[in-house]
């Protein structure tokens, strides 16, 4: 059983009679009963075994995940059921159409008026019986296992997309394209589920089925078969395209129609507040009744549209056959056509009409697939804007000397936020960033992390170029404290851990001294393994950023980027975080975006920036002394009672 290992990310003890609460956060676990102690051996002994993936990660994709996707490359890497797949398909397309042939033997050998032959017909009728069952059975293998197919093919695809996502630098996941990422994870991927499970092989059944039927009414009779090709198949095709178009775009209309009434209702719920103390009442009534109205009229024309098609194809379906009973009627009694023949040919008749109707809806999710497939296609060949060169060096343990040599840099290239900053950290140095917001404080630290690259210039560590070197050695040597603490949903030991593998418990309990959690701590009610998520609003700004700093202590870099976070903290957790920062900061390069002047003043030296250039710099006392900028922003804020004041907004 691979139970504990997954449970609560190496929370506690074991999941059956482990200490009180090892994974929940509500009442302690207890144990389970002995009366269902039974009950719980015999699913565990059936449970699948799901042993720990082993998962290399690296930044340049591997040549297969290079490759282009196509659907015939997902589908090959499980030929064992693709081919048994097709083979079942043809088989059951082929049982399918023996009956009508076995009624025509019967008829004909076996009712002919004075050679009556009950053996024929007993032997026909359990022919039909066998293969209504035999084929019955197939299709439930042959359904089986597209869908296992299918569940492999999406596994697969669903981490090949994620693992890209992981590839992917800072700049693709903007705002806006969250829910367009989304999409492609959900709507996209359940569209190719939707297309190998069904679409394909309803595709193949569905067309094999209609050309097994042509063979078989050709065989029959040319004549009758001719009829129905050229004159009953081009009319009732053209019909069925034309429906399809039709419900296609009432489908369309009225999928809009829903989301603006959805979207209308949420908004007017969402904003009840605003919508009752400005009288917007009878107006948004008379709104949402323009909604209601579009909706509705949508799905009149598709009511309309389906009156039409149903009926139709219904009558056209009639009048061919009455077409060819009275041509093939005619030709019985000329002796031309065995009255078997006619059944057998009017009963695949019937079946005919049925694969039309069938490939047109599936072209349709073909279609879909298929775009689906092109989307994935481009989301994956989408490069990384920060990559890592093919022959990256790994870089050796960091003094941790920071240079940034002529560095310009725009998020947009044409549009420079940086403007040729030259800027020298020593080793262990501790430098403060202070300027007002948007002065590029936060985006010179994401060039020393490699969130981006400068788009002139370089940004040296240790005097290397760090363009040459793995994200992976660069990044794991520097330590970032972001303002806002991020908490992934797990425990508190899940998230402090987040930054190195193999954390003792030890080293846990010491960062919780070192950075002051150690009474938060305590008052939980499970210590370290009560759970946190990102929503739960259960620990206070300070704490967040406390549990943010153990993280990165946790971490050891050599490097420390911290942004410190803009929200005022009340003066104890002030304190208690200006003491973790002291520990550790203890040897090691640090920049901080310091927003508070206390935190700028405790730096070794104090690095001005505005309008993306560097415009002062030195230790805190110089600069105080020296009557610039920074000793203006100095003199407001101890006017201001040394509180209170934001570095960011005081210049
Ligand atoms: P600071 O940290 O000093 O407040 P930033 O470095 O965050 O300032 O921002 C510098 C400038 O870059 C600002 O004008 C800001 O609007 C812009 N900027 C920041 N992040 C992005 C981004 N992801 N895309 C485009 N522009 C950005």
């Amino acid at each position: 059983m691979a139970w504990g290992g997954g449970w609560g990310g190496g929370g506690g003890g074991g999941m059956f009679g482990g200490p009180a609460g090892a994974g929940s956060n509500g009442l302690p676990f207890g144990g389970i009963p002995t009366e269902l102690m039974d009950g719980v051996n015999k699913i565990l002994a059936t449970e699948p075994e799901h042993a720990p993936a082993d998962i290399t990660f690296t930044q340049i994709p591997s040549a297969a995940e290079k490759r282009r996707l196509t659907l015939p490359r997902l589908l090959r890497v499980y030929p064992g059921m693709l081919v048994s797949g097709s083979v079942l398909v043809i088989l059951i397309s082929l049982l399918l159409q023996a009956g009508p042939t076995l009624t025509d033997i019967a008829v004909n050998h076996g009712m002919v008026p004075g050679h009556h032959s009950l053996t024929v017909v007993a032997v026909c009728a359990g022919l039909y019986l066998v293969i209504a069952v035999a084929s019955a059975m197939l299709q439930r293998v042959q359904v089986g296992v597209t869908g296992r197919l299918a569940s492999r093919v999406m596994h697969d695809l669903r981490i090949r997309v994620f693992t890209h996502f992981q590839r992917l630098s800072l700049d693709f996941f903007t705002e806006e394209k969250a829910g367009v990422l989304m999409s492609r994870m959900t709507s996209d991927i359940e569209n190719l589920q939707q297309l190998i499970q069904d679409g394909i092989s309803q595709f193949a059944l569905q067309g094999l089925t209609m050309i097994v039927i042509i063979v078989i009414l050709f065989t029959l009779n040319v004549t009758l078969a001719a009829w129905t090709v050229l004159l009953i198949v081009p009319v009732l095709t053209v019909l069925t395209i034309w429906f399809h178009i039709s419900s296609e775009k009432g489908y369309l209309r009225s999928r809009d129609g829903i989301a603006n009434v959805l979207g209308d209702l949420s908004e007017s719920l969402y904003g009840v507040r605003v919508v009752t103390a400005n009288n917007r009442q009878r107006r948004n009534i008379k709104n949402h009744q323009q909604f209601v109205g579009a909706y509705r009229d949508a799905n009149l024309y598709t009511g309309r549209v389906n009156a039409i098609y149903g009926p139709t194809t219904i009558m056209i379906g009639m009048l061919g056959q009455a077409l060819l009973l009275g041509i093939g009627g005619d030709m019985v009694i000329r002796g031309k056509l065995t009255p078997g023949a006619l059944i057998a040919f009017f009963l695949y008749l019937n079946r005919f009409f049925g694969p039309i109707q069938l490939l047109v809806q599936q072209y349709n999710l073909l279609q879909q697939g298929r775009s689906s497939v092109i989307r994935l296609r481009e989301l994956l060949l989408d490069p990384p804007s920060v990559d890592e060169k093919p022959d990256a060096l790994t870089l050796a343990p960091i003094d941790g000397r920071i240079t940034f040599e002529h560095v310009s840099f725009g998020y947009d290239p044409a549009n420079l936020v940086l403007h040729d900053v030259d800027l020298e950290i020593a080793p262990g140095e501790s430098v403060a960033f202070v300027g007002p917001t948007g002065a590029g404080k936060s985006t010179m630290a994401k060039l020393v992390t490699r969130f981006y690259d400068p788009t002139i210039g370089r940004v040296l560590v240790d005097g290397i170029d760090i363009r040459d070197v793995t994200l992976h050695s660069l990044r794991s040597q520097l330590g970032v404290v972001p303002q806002e603490a991020f908490l992934f949903a797990g425990s508190i030991r899940t998230n402090l851990s987040f930054g190195r593998e193999a954390i003792t418990d030890d080293e846990i309990e010491e960062a919780i001294d070192v950075v002051g959690l150690r009474e938060l701590i305590d008052r939980l009610p499970q210590g370290v393994d009560t759970i946190v998520h990102e929503r739960g609003q259960t620990l206070s700004a300070g704490e967040r950023q406390l549990l943010a700093l153990a993280r990165a202590f946790l971490a050891r870099p050599r490097v420390l980027i911290l942004d410190e976070a803009t929200s005022s903290l009340d003066l104890r957790s002030e304190t208690v975080i200006e003491r973790a920062l002291d520990r550790l900061l203890e040897g090691r390069t640090a920049i901080l975006i310091a927003h508070r002047l206390t935190t700028a003043q405790r730096a070794d030296r104090i690095v001005v920036i505005d309008q993306g250039g560097v415009v002062e710099m030195g230790t805190p006392s110089e600069l105080v002394t020296r009557g610039g900028v920074y000793a203006g922003m100095y003199s407001a804020w101890l006017a201001s009672g040394g509180r209170d004041a934001d570095a960011g907004s005081v210049a």
